[in-house]
């Protein structure tokens, strides 16, 4: 690797709390591995002597790493650190690293290895406050600078991730994603209006039609009606999917799921609602043509049909645009 020939200062990482030190490790990890699971956990993790606890995406073994934002990391430290990775749930993992911020002696380092290889842990790992800062520059120099220079770093893991990939998530950001929530809400009122004035347009229309012919209140009529309720409900769940699916483009894997979940639930919502809304017509106007309650469950029969298969295909849609996300940033 051919260094820019620039001045580098090192970085002093004793000048960082433990939480802000932990940020930097764990987004480190996030950005030099790809990981079946990696999880960071802050405050919880610190009784169980284990900060950041990783799955590897190529062979699924596990690596423990454990922050140790000391000027000069002992042996005894590490021992007790050690200790209580061993004791926690989880057990001893394949990989154990132990990053430290300020100095590691050469005898410090090799009583650590030592010791875990003695408890059964296969590969440790000792980074010095240099060492890490070497992996850093390479694997993550734009955070190390945005580190640096104060840049606060969000506290939430799922933040970090999408703050470390330099990929905003506007839900990651509380007041971004009530931002989007209000602006989610606003739209679907109005396209809701829109279509409800669309198909009111729409129904007089036909009403006129059949009135004009002397058929108002004919089976015939009702029928179009419904059938005009069922192309303004496609066209309701068209702009559902097509919402959703472009929010989850810009999110985090976490909320792409549930954006695409929220936007599954309310395309089974609206189909419901369609089949309330149409069966309570179709019951009413078989009762006005006194047609008997067999009629009208035989027409709200084939009416739910008709709507299923619709929820059915918007579902496929959906998924398909699901699909098409997941290879495209693969
Ligand atoms: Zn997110």
């Amino acid at each position: 690797m051919s260094r820019p020939n620039r001045v580098v200062r090192p970085v002093h990482f004793e000048d960082f709390d433990g939480k802000d030190f932990e940020r930097l490790v764990f987004a480190l990890a996030l950005r030099s591995g790809r990981w079946r699971s990696l999880e960071w956990y802050g405050e919880v993790g610190a009784d169980l002597g284990r900060d950041i606890w990783g799955e590897k995406e190529e062979n699924g073994e596990t690596v423990c790493i454990q922050c140790a934002n000391w000027k000069r990391l002992t042996a005894e430290k590490a021992k007790a650190d050690i200790r209580k990775i061993l004791k926690a749930p989880r057990g001893a993992p394949d990989i154990l690293v132990i990053a430290a911020g300020g100095t590691v002696s050469a005898t410090a380092r090799d009583a650590i290895k030592g010791y875990a290889a003695a408890q059964g842990i296969e590969q440790c790992h000792v980074w010095s406050g240099v060492d890490l800062e070497e992996r850093i520059r390479f694997y993550a120099e734009s955070l190390l600078r945005r580190f640096c220079d104060g840049e606060q770093f969000p506290d939430d893991p799922k933040a970090i991730e999408s703050f470390s990939r330099g990929v905003a998530c506007p839900l990651c950001d509380p007041a971004r994603a009530e931002a989007v929530e209000r602006v989610r809400v606003l739209e679907r009122g109005k396209r809701s209006d829109l279509a409800t004035k669309a198909f009111y347009a729409k129904r007089d229309a036909i009403r006129r039609d059949f009135a004009n012919r002397g058929l108002s209140g004919s089976g015939g009529q009702l029928a179009q009606i419904i059938d005009a309720k069922r192309e303004a409900t496609q066209k309701g769940l068209e702009g559902l999917v097509a919402a959703g699916t472009e929010l989850a483009e810009g999110c985090c894997d976490e909320h792409r799921n549930s954006v695409l979940q929220r936007t599954e639930e309310d395309v089974r919502a609206s189909c419901r609602a369609a089949l309330d809304s149409s069966a309570s017509w179709i019951r009413d106007h078989m009762r006005r043509a006194h047609l008997g309650d067999g009629a009208a469950s035989s027409a709200v029969a084939s009416e739910r049909s008709k709507i299923a298969g619709m929820e059915r295909f918007t579902l496929r849609d959906l998924e398909l645009a699901e699909l098409h996300m997941r290879s495209s940033r693969e």
